[in-house]
């Protein structure tokens, strides 16, 4: 019979199978009554545009009181906004796509909600208030993360009933199941991050939550990760223990009755922990009066630095740092979970540090966030950025980027006004913010295009710049705007801290992984064709009017719209020239677009070879494979795991948010393995790390060849 009620425009036919697919799947819109299509994927894109330029009215008419000038308003923006989706150039996140223009208000993919330590409270923030948070988010296609530190450890005592804890674990249990729920009448399966920080009484309990015989069974839902500040690095790195904590028992949210203040003092406690530096600080503070600087983020009173003093009764024990560190990462190897958070990094970066400290992040990572915030993510897809000269030589179109990025700064602004905010404390959060994260996608098939293998110091010199570019425009458009509409609500020129003010150099970086290489004649050519950058500028505008978005940056790992854009996912190689992807809507054969168009330039397009080439999912045994595509080509697998660190954290040098990585490792690897990466990102700056060995798991989302 006849699926659809609508004609296919001619643009809809350059969309892949699996594009068309998946945008069937959940994306475009049907008759309720005959289950009929009624949109096609550029009506879908005609949608969302409008639905987002409609906002430049509002704004106009503010300025103009202008009906005719306003209304051209927002056909010249709608319009650009189309070109740019209905091009692929650039893709907002599935919550986006799937309800902007609809009765859905959510657009956003990423949400933090906080769990305090009751079921439920006045203000909406209990277990049970996060529990029903989370049904409302997922219902509309978001994905939600949590910190569950603040929970009394399993067998303390609950005052009110005289009973018994179960703890964090046994609560974790049941957002999961709430999640298993929803996941038949939602947008789609629900995704969760779990947090717990270092320091909690049941740290261990939580490690050990997904691996062993529970891999498979327990948490299915959740990602999790470890909040692992400076100290316990440190302390792994040189020996030592630190203590654990009843959350509790520190009664210090109730006593100061601010959450940040709270974990400011959390933290300043493993400052004070060793007995010599607690006095040594009294001792200051007493001679001093007023208040210390533990660090950049802990200002430490008299007042706070006795409650912690005498707080000896909080810590519940002590455990060896390498010892828990190795349960990490052996649990790591095992099932990829836990991963870890580096609080202290997070929050050293974090442009808005003072209105809170961040706990936790979204699902998959590349946003940290306080609690009940939450961002709208769109990326670009850079393969579409890259042009050839009269001779066939390629170069990056830096300037055609950064006209797009001003667009795409504008169209991201809009979408926090024109969401409907399903809770008044989501809408609160995000527009005293106002945080985008605009990401990328097709970064390697960008490498291939021009040339340059993945794992080659040239690729980590192009990123550099080329986040630098992204970085540097973003705020450009994103001042230009708070010139029109006023800064975000919580902008305080002085506190503001700038993400491109703390980026690392390279060298340092390249030092740390102890890679030597020098650039090539080839990318120093490209990078000069980069126009100037000067950062002072920023600086002088931003201070005079103001910024917009409190971050601009984060890079998602664009699992579903980088098929819609048939581009490589984020900023991951790709996974393999050729393999199975296994997704709710059913099984895909993928075999890498760029791989075949190489294939034919060196007439190797035979449809035997490339049968036998989805059958292995790896080139690097076939001995008459060029030696070029075995360069370009390398898939996730091939590619040492010290380069996925770098890649990651290179680009998070000029990310306001954080960047999604997953290190892939062969099934082969080791624990040392997981160990060394899960220190080399710490070392290289990350905001956080993840891994993941092949076939760790009974199921998993993609696998290397394909089952004939
Ligand atoms: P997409 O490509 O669909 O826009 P990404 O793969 O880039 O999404 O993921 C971005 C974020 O969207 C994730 O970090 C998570 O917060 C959210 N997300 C992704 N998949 C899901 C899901 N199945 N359910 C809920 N949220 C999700």
């Amino acid at each position: 019979g006849k699926r659809s009620d609508v004609e296919f425009d001619p643009k809809d036919l350059k969309l892949t199978f699996s594009a068309i697919k998946i945008l069937g799947s959940r994306y475009l819109i049907k008759d309720p009554e005959t289950g009929r299509f009624i949109e096609t994927p550029q009506m879908l894109f005609r949608r969302v545009s409008r639905a987002i330029a409609t906002q430049e009215y509002k704004y106009c008419i503010q300025q103009n009181n202008n009906e005719d000038l306003c209304k051209d308003r927002v056909k010249y923006w709608e319009e650009l906004f189309y070109e740019l989706l209905s091009d692929q150039r650039f893709l907002p996140n599935s919550p986006t796509l799937m309800n902007a223009g609809t009765k859905l208000g959510i657009l956003s993919a990423c949400f933090v909600i906080p769990v305090r330590d009751s079921i439920v409270t006045p203000d909406g923030e209990g277990i049970y208030d996060a529990v029903r948070a989370q049904a409302i988010i997922f219902q509309q296609g978001g994905g939600t993360g949590f910190d569950f530190s603040e929970l009394r450890p399993e067998g303390d005592i609950v005052s009110t009933t005289g009973g018994i804890a179960s703890g964090p674990l046994s609560f974790m249990r049941m957002f999961d199941v709430n999640t298993e729920v929803i996941k038949q009448g939602g947008k789609r399966r629900g995704a969760n991050m779990g947090v717990l920080h270092v320091w909690h009484a049941d740290i261990e309990k939580f490690i050990d939550a997904k691996s062993g015989q529970l891999k498979d069974v327990n948490l299915q839902n959740f990602n999790i990760s470890v909040g692992a500040y400076d100290y316990f690095i440190e302390a792994v790195m040189n020996g030592g223990s630190i203590p654990l904590i009843n959350p509790r028992k520190t009664n210090l949210r109730r006593d100061l009755g601010n959450n940040s203040k709270f974990y400011a003092i959390t933290r300043a406690r493993h400052y004070l922990y060793e007995d010599w530096v607690q006095e040594v600080i009294i001792n200051e503070l007493e001679s001093k009066g007023g208040s210390i600087w533990l660090d950049e983020t802990i200002l430490l009173t008299i007042d706070e630095a006795m409650i912690i003093a005498q707080e000896e009764k909080a810590i519940v024990g002590y455990v060896n740092a390498k010892k828990l560190f190795e349960k990490i990462v052996r649990n790591a190897w095992d099932s990829g979970d836990p991963g870890l958070l580096f609080i202290d990094t997070i929050n050293r970066r974090h442009p808005v540090w003072y209105l809170g400290k961040i706990n936790a992040t979204n699902p998959c990572g590349e946003q940290p966030l306080l609690p009940w915030e939450s961002c709208n993510l769109g990326s670009i897809n850079l393969e579409k950025y890259v042009e050839y000269d009269e001779y066939g030589k390629p170069r990056i179109a830096w300037q055609r980027l950064a006209e797009d990025i001003r667009v795409i700064v504008r169209f991201m602004d809009n979408i926090i006004d024109v969401a409907k905010w399903p809770l008044p404390q989501l809408e609160e959060a995000v527009k005293r913010t106002r945080k985008i994260g605009i990401g990328v996608m097709g970064w390697h098939h960008m490498l291939i295009k021009l040339g340059i293998p993945y794992d080659s110091a040239d690729a980590l010199y192009l990123a550099y710049y080329l986040a630098e570019w992204i970085e540097y425009n973003a705020a450009l458009a994103s001042i230009e705007l708070a010139r029109e509409r006023g800064a975000f609500p919580a902008y305080d020129p002085d506190k503001y801290r700038p993400t491109w003010l703390s980026a690392k150099p390279l060298e340092e970086l390249l030092a740390i992984a102890s890679i030597d290489a020098k650039p090539s004649k080839f990318i120093l050519e490209l990078l000069s064709s980069r126009p100037q950058i000067d950062w002072n500028t920023v600086e002088v505008l931003r201070r005079k009017y103001g910024i917009r978005n409190a971050a601009l940056t984060s890079i998602a790992p664009t699992g579903t719209i980088s098929i819609i854009a048939n581009a490589s996912p984020s900023i991951e190689p790709i996974f393999a020239v050729a393999f199975e992807r296994h997704v709710t809507v059913g099984k895909f054969i993928e075999v890498d677009p760029l791989f075949l168009e190489y294939l034919r330039k060196y007439e190797l397009d035979s449809p035997e070879l490339i049968e036998e080439i989805a059958r292995r999912g790896s080139i690097s045994d076939i001995p008459y494979m060029p030696r070029t595509i075995k360069l370009l080509f390398k898939g996730a697998l091939d590619i040492d795991p010290k380069w996925h660190v770098l890649h990651q954290a290179v680009w998070q040098q000029w990310v306001c948010a954080g960047v999604s990585k997953t290190v892939n490792l062969r099934f082969e690897a080791t624990v040392d393995d997981v160990r060394n990466v899960y220190l080399l990102a710490w070392m290289l700056g990350c905001k956080g790390i993840t891994v993941y060995r092949d076939k760790s798991k009974a199921q998993q989302v993609i696998y290397v060849g394909v089952k004939m």
